[in-house]
């Protein structure tokens, strides 16, 4: 079942060269509960890996890596407007959206072109443009290692929070995701609350440079019209990580008092911050960073994507060490710039 010494070059964002002790790919549950007997029996740590996209594997991984390639999508409810879908862990994110998006069922067009695979997508409750995983998610099925059994687990259970779930938190590597069900409708009500895709939606998609394309007499965007949008955006301002390594925002947004954000407000008028339904402020650290001058820097092997300060790339041969020198370097420039501590997003394995 095992392949030794296996190489994840290519089974990672950033692209590093990287090599598995030991590494498997599982379709069935009886043969996810033998590998987890093997690596009982062998004191193994554990890496559940999907696409790669949000995890910062170091040069070697000791112990074992396994992949869930648990596939298919299918419809098990469907009444008049709302069905449930039910997709594999395995299945990778994007062609689940287009499957959707061809079977008419609604609800997660603004999360198009997220890399990585469905397994990993409540795990940091994935989001972009005003849409979570969490706001159309109905249950989820995971092998539970502490029990050694198959859960099923509501929304509530899974406890999603802004980038966050207790698969991320309090409850890292006790549940191994086997497939994830959603709630979805086959009325499309476009989500458009982000002005740049809103802008792009009225202005590229719908063509109407008056910006009056949702007005009394215009066109209705379709769930089509919003996803080309977002794939448009998205293409336009992100590297691919086939082309240039990279895992996407490297920091989280950081959240910060009423306060603290008029206070740097005041100091900094084009501060870029959105208040929350909590009464606090969400500060867009893409623009922390640009503002401290890193845009474009580069770092010996990696550097700052120059079309977005957010993400940090690999320039071919970067290594995990000249990422991290580089990530310390503009953690404590915004520090001292801006008396915000920046928080990484993605996952470095081992830690
Ligand atoms: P991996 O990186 O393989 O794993 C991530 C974590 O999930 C790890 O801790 C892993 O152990 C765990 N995991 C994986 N599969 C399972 C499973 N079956 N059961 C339990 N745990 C599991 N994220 C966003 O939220 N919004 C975005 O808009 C966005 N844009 C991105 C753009 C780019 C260019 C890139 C490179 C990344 C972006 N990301 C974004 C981050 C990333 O794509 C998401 O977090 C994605 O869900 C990670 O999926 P993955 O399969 O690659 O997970
Ligand atoms: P953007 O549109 O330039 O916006 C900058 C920041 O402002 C974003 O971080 C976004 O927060 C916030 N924002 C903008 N409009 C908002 C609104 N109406 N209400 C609340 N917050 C608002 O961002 P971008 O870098 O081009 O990314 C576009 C979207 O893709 C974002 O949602 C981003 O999260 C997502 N994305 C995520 C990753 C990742 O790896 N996590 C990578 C690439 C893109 P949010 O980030 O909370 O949305």
């Amino acid at each position: 079942m095992w392949e030794k010494e296996f190489n994840l070059t290519d089974r990672n964002s950033f692209g590093f060269n990287v090599k598995a002790e030991n590494y498997t790919a599982i379709t069935q549950i009886d043969t996810l509960e033998s590998a987890l007997a093997d690596i009982a029996e062998n004191n193994w740590p554990l890496l559940i890996l999907g696409g790669g996209s949000n995890l910062i594997l170091r040069q070697y991984i000791p112990g074992a890596v396994i992949s869930i390639a648990n596939m298919g999508i299918k419809v098990l409810a469907d009444d008049e407007d709302l069905a449930i879908v039910e997709v594999g862990a395995g299945e990778n994110w994007h062609n689940f959206i287009g499957h959707l998006l061809e079977m008419g069922l609604h609800g997660l067009e603004n999360l198009a072109l997220i890399p990585g695979n469905v397994g990993a997508a409540p795990v940091q409750n994935i989001g972009a443009y005003g849409v979570e995983l969490a706001d159309c998610f109905h249950s989820l099925t995971a092998y539970d290692r502490q029990t050694r059994s198959l859960v099923q687990l509501s929304r509530d259970e899974c406890d999603f929070g802004y980038r966050d779930s207790i698969f991320k938190s309090a409850e890292q590597g006790r549940y191994i995701i086997w497939n994830v069900r959603f709630k979805l409708s086959s009325v499309f009500v476009p989500r458009l609350d982000y002005k740049a895709l809103a802008d792009y939606v009225l202005g590229e998609v719908l063509g109407d440079a008056s910006g009056d394309a949702l007005g009394q007499d215009s066109k209705t965007p379709t769930a089509h019209d919003v996803y080309k949008a977002v794939c448009d955006i998205r293409s336009s301002k992100l590297p691919v990580p086939t082309e240039i390594g990279n895992a996407g925002s490297f920091f989280e947004n950081p959240v910060v008092a009423e306060k603290q954000y008029f206070e740097l407000k005041d100091q900094y008028p084009n501060l870029v911050g959105h208040k929350d339904s909590a009464g606090l402020y969400k500060l867009a650290a893409g623009w922390l960073i640009d503002q401290a001058g890193w845009k474009g820097y580069v770092h010996a092997g990696v550097g700052v994507y120059d079309k977005q300060a957010l993400v940090l790339v690999n320039r071919g041969k970067g290594t995990v060490d000249e990422l991290t020198e580089l990530s310390e370097m503009i953690f404590d420039s915004v520090k001292s710039k801006f008396g915000i501590s920046l928080c990484v997003e993605p996952r470095f394995y081992p830690a």
